[in-house]
């Protein structure tokens, strides 16, 4: 039976009567838009962050998107950010009309390098947009020291780091704003699309609220600044609302997984995944190293095991920020890292057996190259 990168069916199977409980919830509630389940969630989800303020939109790349914008970002503005990332956290920076603009992450644990932020800032910097990435934090310490000394406003991209932790401190809970997304993978998903933005400044989450419903006030009717319609949908909202109460058991799962791998996987010559010092990761993906990652995708298939690649293309060498500027070299680290990283199945309800499937696969074919 094939193994792939990640499967939600297993979970599918023993949620079954309280996923359905919660669509069979929205529907006869009488409110199938911005009702009981989206406050609800929303009220759920920034207390689980100790935040004031939650907002809910359609995805996470509109949770970026609107967060940017309703911190006063837009044309002319620069943020900084990573290449190593997934693509929408850049596209989200350009819908805005901002610039991105990079820094490189480090090569231990692929996180932003925040040393080289300092370097990175001009005049018309605006806004930096750390990506906790693959499941673990980058250091906000630096970061707010960088901030409050040039004035500028901070956005996490928590998209990745769902209920993980720096020092004790949860991932989204230090940022001006920081914006979620609940894509079925993330360690937080919904059964479709979802994403939220959460902030404790009032004045943000009240234009957050506009900018996610035409640019209206909820109450009021009010319209100064024309927006999209990104709101969160109810059935989403309120699976959400069930899975949030589960987050930190399905954190556990993960943790479990990852280090049965390490267990497995300790003397391969495979480069696994480093935790840095004072962080609790959450493993949204099992990112692994080796320089012969090709091959080892290529037989691994064989294995009927289907891998991923996390990302194999940096933002900046993609033809669509052509614009930007960069040129290949421009960032070594995420470059090398492009063509060496993969990702290794991960799901909290992924089974010792079939984990053990594939650890015994990638060790068969590591001892084969
Ligand atoms: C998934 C993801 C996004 C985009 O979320 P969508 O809900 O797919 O729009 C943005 N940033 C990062 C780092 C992501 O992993």
């Amino acid at each position: 039976m094939s193994i792939r990168v990640w499967d939600y069916l297993a979970e599918y199977a023993a949620e079954r009567p309280d996923l359905l409980d919660a669509v069979e919830t929205v529907f006869a509630s009488g409110q199938l838009v911005l009702g009981a389940s989206v406050r609800g969630f929303e009220t759920e989800f920034a207390a689980y962050h100790g935040v004031d303020h939650c907002v809910g939109v359609d995805n996470g790349t509109n949770a970026i998107r609107l967060g940017l914008q309703a911190l006063g970002i837009g044309p002319g503005d620069e943020v900084i950010t990573v290449s190593n990332t997934a693509a929408p956290t850049v596209v989200a920076i350009d819908s805005t009309g901002a610039t991105p603009v990079f820094t490189d992450v480090r090569a231990d644990d692929f996180l932003m390098d925040t040393a080289q932020v300092a370097a990175a800032i001009t005049d018309r910097t605006r806004c930096l947009l750390p990506v906790h990435l693959y499941g673990q934090c980058v250091d906000m310490a630096p970061l707010r020291r960088l901030a409050e000394r040039h004035g500028l406003a901070i956005l996490e991209d928590c998209a990745q780091a769902h209920g993980a932790r720096r020092h004790g401190t949860v991932a989204g809970s230090t940022g001006d704003a920081a914006a979620f997304s609940f894509y079925p993978t993330k360690v937080l998903g919904a059964y479709g699309d979802g994403g939220a933005t959460i902030t404790s400044d009032a004045s943000v989450a009240r234009r957050l609220r506009r900018l996610r419903y035409y640019g209206m006030e909820d109450r009021y009717y009010t319209l100064e600044t024309p927006a999209h319609n990104s709101r969160l949908d109810e059935v989403q909202a309120e699976i959400l609302r069930r899975r949030l109460r589960r987050l930190d058991r399905y954190i556990d799962g993960r943790r479990a997984v990852a280090r049965r791998y390490a267990d497995g996987l300790a003397d391969t010559g495979l480069v696994l995944p480093r935790t840095a010092e004072g962080n609790e990761h959450v493993y949204y993906v099992y990112v692994v190293r080796h320089p012969r990652r090709d091959t080892i995708i290529e037989r691994l298939r064989a294995h009927d095991i289907h891998l991923n690649i996390s990302y194999p293309w940096p933002v900046h060498t993609m033809s669509g920020f052509a614009h930007l500027g960069y040129r290949p070299g421009s960032l070594p680290v995420t470059e090398a890292l492009a063509a060496e990283i993969f990702s290794l199945p991960m799901y909290p309800s992924l089974s010792p057996e079939r984990q053990d499937r594939v650890v015994h696969a990638v060790r068969e074919v590591l001892s084969t190259l």
